[in-house]
C-alpha cells in the first residue's frame, strides 16, 4: 500500500481537507500514475454534497486527471514509465458484457467502476485525484498527445469527452446545424469541438454576456435564451442541440428549434425530472436523448483528435487550498472556463 497527500470531504456540507489516501499494491496491470493536475467538475460538487446519494466519507473526488506513469506492473504493455497519460470518469468496468464488449464500458451492463465513490474489485470506495498519485488498471489509462498543454488536458478526460461523443454519435459535421445551450465548462468545449468537426454552431445562452468569447471559440451565431425573440427566429433550425445545462430548461422550446429528424441530446443533469410533451417530438419526428461520457477507445480518439486540431480548454490553474472557493465559483458559474488544481501543491 501507497500512502499519498490528498484533498477530500469530510461532511456534505464542511470544508475540505487536507488528508492522506491509500493506493493498493501494484497488481501485474496496474500503473501507478503521478498526477499533476486536476480538473474540477460540476459533478465532483454534487457528489460531495451528497446531491446526488449517500457518500462514504472521507471521499476525494477528482475524474480528470493528467499526469506521469511512474511504475508499472509485470504484464504492462499499453504505457510506459515516463509517459504523459490520463484518466477520466471510470477505472474498471466488467469487459464480459455486450456494451463493454462493444467498446462502450461507459454503459456496462454491470456498472462500471467511477474513478471516486465506487466500490472497487477489493470492496474498497474508489478515491479520485485530487491527490499526487494513483493506481489504475492500464485499459483504463489514456494516452495524453505531447501536443496538448498538460493542463489543459484535464478538462478533456471528462467535459471533453461528454461532450465529443453526442457530437460524433449524432453526426456534427459539414451540413449539420448545431446548438450548443450553455457557454460553461462542458458547453465551451461543445462548441470548440463541434465547430472542428465541421458543423455550423449556435450558441444559446441565457444572456449576451459571453458572447464574444463564443465567437471567438469559432461559432457562428450567438443568442441569448432570455429573449423570446429568440425561440421564434431559430425555429425549426437545428440537426442537433448538445443541451449542457444542469439548471432546468423548457424542453418544449428547444425541441421546437430541431428541423426534421433533429435531436435534442442532454449531457446536463437537473436534479428534477423534465417534463417532456410528446405533441413537441410529433412535429419534426424530433427526439430528446441523453449521453454518457464515452468509451475508453473514444476518449483516445477524442484525445487525438484534439491533439491534432489544436483544441484544450480555457483553463484557471488554482491551489489545493483554493478548491472550496473554486467551487463556490463554479456555482456561481463564475470561472472561464474551467478550474483545474495543481497538484504539485499537494506535495
Ligand atoms: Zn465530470
Ligand atoms: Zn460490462
Amino acid at each position: 500500500m501507497l500512502t499519498v497527500n490528498a484533498v477530500a470531504a469530510t461532511s456534505a456540507t464542511g470544508p475540505l481537507v487536507r488528508t492522506t489516501v491509500e493506493r493498493r499494491d501494484l497488481g501485474p496491470r496496474d500503473i501507478l500514475i503521478e498526477i499533476r493536475y486536476a480538473g474540477i467538475c460540476h459533478s465532483d460538487i454534487h457528489t460531495v454534497r451528497g446531491e446526488w446519494g449517500d457518500v462514504a466519507y472521507p471521499l476525494t473526488v477528482g475524474h480528470e486527471i493528467v499526469g506521469l506513469v511512474a511504475e508499472v506492473g509485470p504484464e504492462v504493455s499499453r504505457h510506459a514509465v515516463g509517459d504523459r497519460v490520463g484518466v477520466g470518469c471510470m477505472v474498471n468496468s466488467c469487459r464480459e458484457c455486450a456494451n463493454c464488449r462493444a467498446g462502450q464500458e461507459q454503459y456496462c451492463e454491470n456498472g462500471n467502476t467511477g474513478t471516486y465513490g465506487s466500490i472497487d474489485r477489493d470492496g474498497t470506495v474508489t478515491q479520485g485525484g485530487y491527490s499526487t498519485h494513483i493506481v489504475v488498471d492500464e485499459d483504463f489509462v489514456l494516452r495524453v498527445p505531447e501536443s496538448i498543454p498538460y493542463e489543459a488536458a484535464a478538462p478533456l478526460l471528462c467535459a471533453g469527452i461528454t461532450t465529443y461523443s453526442p457530437l460524433a454519435h449524432w453526426k456534427a459535421g459539414p451540413g449539420r446545424k448545431v446548438a450548443v445551450v450553455g457557454l460553461g465548462g462542458l458547453g465551451h468545449l461543445a462548441v470548440k469541438i463541434a465547430v472542428a468537426m465541421g458543423a455550423e454552431v449556435t450558441v444559446l445562452s441565457q444572456t449576451l454576456g459571453k458572447k464574444d468569447d463564443g465567437l471567438a471559440f469559432g461559432a457562428q451565431s450567438y443568442h441569448a435564451t432570455g429573449d423570446t425573440a429568440t425561440f421564434e427566429a431559430l425555429r425549426n433550425s437545428f440537426d442537433l442541440i448538445v443541451n449542457t445545462v444542469s439548471a432546468p430548461i423548457d424542453i418544449a422550446a428547444y425541441l421546437r428549434l430541431l428541423r426534421l429528424d433533429g435531436t435534442l441530446v442532454s449531457v446536463g443533469a437537473p436534479p428534477e425530472p423534465l417534463p417532456v410533451p410528446v405533441f413537441a417530438l410529433f412535429g419534426n419526428r424530433r427526439s430528446f436523448a441523453g449521453s454518457s461520457i464515452g468509451g475508453i477507445a473514444e476518449t483516445q480518439e477524442m484525445l487525438d483528435f484534439c491533439a491534432e486540431r489544436g483544441i484544450a480548454p480555457e483553463v484557471e490553474v488554482i491551489g489545493a487550498d483554493e478548491v472550496d472557493e473554486a467551487y463556490e465559483r463554479v456555482l456561481r458559474s463564475d470561472v472561464r472556463y474551467r478550474f483545474v488544481i495543481d497538484i504539485d501543491t499537494l506535495r
